[in-house]
């Protein structure tokens, strides 16, 4: 707008620069990833977050539900949750480092204390103004434009109305979480298995293997936490793994450890080791799959033996950088890492620091591989962290220029008075509970740092 001498009126001048000058990034998913992508995008002068989110609320993984099978778009349920589900990690440790969890005696708290942690998190930053809330983003593709660069085409179906939009986007945050398409192992005849299969995806509550005797097939956390439940009310639980020594935990008198299975017959399985036991059902605790369906091929994104190709850092797509997908390692704290990722990925759009070119990304990539394959490590456990994690977050933070200090945080807070629950005996008690835990999870104490 102009004024009578042909002057520009300054602020609708700087309203409308800004806005020019405004780069609009897609996040798809409401879950704690978009969330922090979100919150950090939105505190960014020169970006606005668009998050697309196909369920009603924020939380994703969070969103306990009943409900097994599909919801009522006909969409797979998305939350692998179960009904008494308390973290497997301290909530001083899991929040994220500028929010921490309301103070409460418990470290480790009910997943609803998480929902609604995430819902906190949302209405503090002020994020439901920019989240599309029953969207369910459909296609991905990236498109040319006039400069030489790429944007990104965001096919979404509102599905209040089954309308179908595409938007425009300067970059793309992937957050759809990988906890929800369930990895099932091929095992000789199982179609001869007479009693009932399902995965953990779909496990609610034990009450219903009241008195039964089910083979939990996997050890690793959701394997052995479901498994301490059934316990509780199966007549015998048979925990099925290939872990190269027993679990070393206190398990209850009607656990029994078994070797993987690898066969079955109508009334049970075959293990490793030659054994069979009969059971009613057979519960797989094997994991789930990265996918990305809503990834156009010219996306170019590959997922081969669980690693998600070609990304630079696990996380940036080395073709296309201005495409990021947070939280694909797995074994880690998720929420500080989610925040460190979006922050590193931020510092990039914003050219506060400059990627290395595709050849150098993928080099990079490939000595990482290198690295894993070297330390005689499986080939789909490249995500895999475990300790490698405080490196790889060290490595992010110094090469994006951004801080990384979730401890100095917290030690902050608890001098500052703001963790008020941590009295000395609470602190004690919280170390035990740690260490207790982490013996119920089969884990040593010289590993409990
Ligand atoms: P999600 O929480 O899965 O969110 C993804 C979101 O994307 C969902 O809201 C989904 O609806 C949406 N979405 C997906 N596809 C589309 C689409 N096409 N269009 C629109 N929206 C879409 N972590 C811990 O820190 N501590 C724990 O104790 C812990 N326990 C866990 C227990 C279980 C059983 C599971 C499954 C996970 C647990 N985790 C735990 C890990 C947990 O998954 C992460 O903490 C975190 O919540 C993952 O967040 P996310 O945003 O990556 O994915």
């Amino acid at each position: 707008k102009k004024d009578d001498i042909g002057h520009c009126l300054p602020s609708s001048c700087v309203t409308l620069c800004i806005l020019w000058m405004m780069k609009v990034v897609g996040i798809i998913g409401a879950g704690a990833a978009g969330l922090c992508a979100a919150r950090h995008v939105s505190a960014s002068s020169c970006m606005t977050p668009i998050v697309w989110e196909k369920a009603s609320r924020v939380g994703g993984t969070w969103v306990y539900t009943s409900q097994v099978g599909k919801d009522e778009n006909g969409l797979p349920i998305h939350s692998s949750m179960y009904k008494n589900l308390k973290t497997n990690l301290p909530k001083e440790l899991m929040a994220f480092p500028d929010f921490p969890f309301p103070a409460k005696e418990e470290s480790f708290v009910h997943h609803t204390d998480v929902l609604s942690y995430l819902e906190e998190y949302t209405s503090h930053y002020n994020l439901h103004q920019y989240i599309k809330f029953r969207h369910h983003v459909e296609k991905v593709k990236p498109v040319d434009r006039d400069d030489g660069t790429h944007g990104w085409a965001v096919t979404v179906q509102d599905l209040e109305t089954n309308s179908t939009t595409t938007s425009l986007c300067d970059s793309i945050l992937v957050c759809n979480g990988h906890y929800s398409v369930p990895v099932i192992p091929p095992i000789k005849d199982v179609d001869k298995f007479q009693g009932q299969q399902m995965h953990s995806h779909d496990y609610r509550e034990a009450e219903p293997f009241r008195g039964l005797r089910v083979a939990v097939l996997g050890a690793s956390a959701s394997g052995l936490d479901i498994s301490l439940e059934v316990a509780s009310v199966a007549k015998e639980v048979l925990l099925s793994h290939n872990h190269p020594v027993q679990i070393p935990s206190e398990l209850p008198p009607n656990v029994r450890q078994v070797r993987g299975i690898v066969a079955a017959y109508e009334d049970g399985f075959v293990f490793g080791d030659g054994s069979h036991a009969d059971a009613d059902v057979l519960l797989y605790c094997t994991g789930y799959k990265f996918t990305f369906p809503f990834l156009s091929e010219e996306c170019g994104v590959t997922v081969e033996n669980n690693i998600v190709k070609p990304l630079y850092k696990h996380l940036i797509h080395t073709a296309f950088p201005t495409m990021a997908f947070v939280g694909i390692p797995f074994q880690i704290v998720p929420f500080p890492l989610f925040d460190v990722q979006v922050r590193f990925f931020l510092s990039s759009l914003k050219q506060d620091i400059t990627l290395p070119n595709k050849t150098a990304m993928d080099q990079d990539t490939q000595a990482a591989f290198a690295e894993h394959i070297s330390k005689g490590k499986a080939l789909r456990h490249f995500h895999k962290f475990g300790k490698q994690q405080w490196g790889y977050a060290k490595d992010l933070s110094s090469l994006g220029g951004i801080l990384s200090l979730p401890q100095v945080r917290f030690f902050l807070a608890v001098l500052t008075g703001d963790v008020t629950a941590l009295t000395p005996q609470k602190m004690d008690a919280d170390t035990s509970h740690a260490l207790q835990h982490l013996r119920r999870s089969g884990g040593h104490e010289r590993h409990y740092h």
